[in-house]
């Protein structure tokens, strides 16, 4: 676990100093479902990029969060257990120390400590746009078991409900990270579609339909792949993988991207392509990461 954490994982200060790193060099938050539009060419609807008119200088910015769904496995290691709303109706984290007190926080987790930053500098966030919340569905929602033969199924539906709602009012979008965080290019297209059926049942009928297609690992598929045409197909509109820089492409009918991550690995031995963004060696968490992890491979950084 603590390597997987210490790899696919940033710890609450580098988030935050990532933010302030961003904001000061001038990124602004947007939408991701702004970034396309469709046209009509011919009588015939096209996908194409959409020019955005953001204040002058600012240069647009897709924060994305993937597995936003606090899996059994993470709960019983230092995660927090689901998201809430606090006592203003805020969207803030639950968690349960191992002596058994409850800690409601809004400072440590992506979503709550992004909030509080763009209320103290709203110029962060175009038309109040936050990010991309990416869900799977095969252990419920947001901390919430909803998923078919959940035993509590429809009570943690009503409690997810609340806290979706308030995401969105709040700027956060919702994207499919498909149900079963199956890797597309190794699946048959028939998984692929049972998959993504289920997501719409399960997960589309709790936040909303989306054309956001969030790849689970990052693995892609391209046009011409039978499974590229059936997520096309199914609605999504924008495919995401991830990837060492990124870029954004229009193809297939869809706007293809891929994202950088946020993570131990690229913020200790991919610094050079981060350099754009922040200082990663600037935002590395040397108090909380263990020594062991970062000390080997940043050695001129040894205090
Ligand atoms: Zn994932």
């Amino acid at each position: 676990m603590s390597d997987g954490y210490n790899n696919y994982f940033t710890t609450v200060p580098e988030f935050k100093r990532m933010l302030e790193a961003l904001y000061e060099r001038d990124f602004i938050l947007v939408d991701l479902n702004d970034v396309y539009e469709e046209k009509k060419v011919n009588g015939k609807l096209k996908l194409a990029k959409k020019t955005m008119m953001l204040p002058p200088g600012k240069k647009p910015l897709v924060i994305s969060v993937d597995d936003l769904n606090y899996y059994e496995y993470m709960i019983e290691n230092g995660n927090v257990f689901k998201l809430v709303l606090d006592e203003d109706g805020n969207v803030a984290t639950w968690s349960k120390t191992p002596d058994g007190e409850e800690i409601v926080s809004r400072d440590n987790e992506i979503v709550p400590i992004l909030d509080l930053f763009v209320e103290e500098h709203p110029d962060f966030s175009f038309r109040g746009a936050k990010g991309v919340l990416a869900l799977t569905g095969y252990e419920g929602v947001l901390g919430y078991r909803t998923q078919s033969g959940s035993p509590d199924r429809e009570s943690e539906i009503a409690a997810a409900k609340p806290v979706i709602e308030r995401l969105k009012e709040t700027g956060w979008v919702f994207g499919s990270h498909s149900y079963g965080h199956i890797n597309v290019p190794n699946v048959s297209l028939t998984r692929l579609k049972q998959d993504t059926a289920k997501w719409k049942r399960e997960v589309g009928s709790l936040v909303g339909d989306t054309a956001l297609f969030i790849y689970p690992y990052g693995a892609r598929v391209d046009p011409g792949d039978a499974k590229f045409d059936f997520l096309v197909a199914s609605g999504y509109k924008v495919l995401s993988a991830v990837g060492p820089t990124s870029y954004t492409k229009v193809q297939g009918g869809a706007y293809t991207m891929d994202r950088r991550h946020m993570d131990g690995i690229a913020l200790i031995e991919q610094q050079k392509t981060l350099a754009d963004l922040f200082d990663p060696d600037a935002v590395l968490d040397r108090d909380n990461r263990p020594r062991s992890y970062w000390e080997k491979k940043t050695p001129h950084k040894r205090p």
